[in-house]
């Protein structure tokens, strides 16, 4: 069954799509279909279990962690994490940057923006980003790499607005890598899309989805 369905998504999106399966609240059984059937980028949510995968699975598998992140428990995925999409504030860059340093590593992130129309969606707002990209604090930063930006449109049935949401994601994109990544090709993922809206969203110019339920189910 993961393996059809993972086969499926696969087959409907466009190669130059990285596609993200999210395995939250999911088995390792479940995880160890997907990579024999090539997968190797896994999408966790939780720190605990994130840390718990990756000491348990295959070290070839690159984790994401998409969900929202503490500070104070940045330390526990620092050695491993291939991407953070959720960089919500100043402080949080700050902190992943020292744990960078620690590791010897330039961890890899993504800032999330808040395009949806619900506020418990987390995220910057352009101008809160262009103020920290702006600053000396920031340029200070050398253990982070700043990849590109992720977001979550509202949970609604109207495509429309979802549409417009995903579109706000990619106008803003485009803004920050005219005015701060100029010519630096490392700032280039657009990490927006999930289960019901990832074909919305790779129209709209994602290039990274986050796909769960489509691929493992659904969770409880
Ligand atoms: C759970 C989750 C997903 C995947 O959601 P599905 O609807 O199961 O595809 C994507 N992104 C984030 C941030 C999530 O927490």
């Amino acid at each position: 069954m993961i393996k059809e369905s993972l086969r499926q998504i696969l087959d409907r999106i466009p190669d130059s799509v990285t596609l993200v399966a999210v395995s939250k609240t999911k088995p390792n059984s479940d995880i160890l279909e997907a990579y024999e059937s090539g997968q190797r980028i896994f999408g966790e949510n939780k720190v605990q279990e994130l840390t718990q995968k990756y000491e348990d699975l295959p070290k070839d598998i690159e984790w994401h962690m998409i969900g929202h992140l503490q500070s104070n428990k940045v330390k526990y995925i620092a050695p491993f994490v291939h991407l953070i999409h959720g960089i919500d504030s100043f402080k949080l860059l700050k902190e992943v940057n020292k744990q960078g340093e620690k590791n010897d590593r330039i961890i890899p992130v993504l800032l999330q923006f808040h395009i949806a129309q619900e506020d418990t969606k987390f995220g910057f707002s352009l101008d809160e980003a262009a103020d920290m990209l702006s600053s000396t604090e920031y340029k200070q930063l050398c253990n982070v790499q700043i990849k590109g930006v992720m977001g979550m449109a509202t949970f609604t049935s109207d495509s429309r607005q979802v549409r417009e949401e995903f579109h706000d994601l990619k106008l803003i994109f485009d803004k920050l890598k005219k005015q701060f990544f100029n010519g630096n090709s490392d700032f280039e993922i657009i990490s927006m899309g999930m289960s019901g809206d990832y074909e919305l969203a790779i129209e709209q110019g994602s290039n990274m989805i986050r796909v769960g339920s489509s691929i493992f189910g659904g969770r409880h």
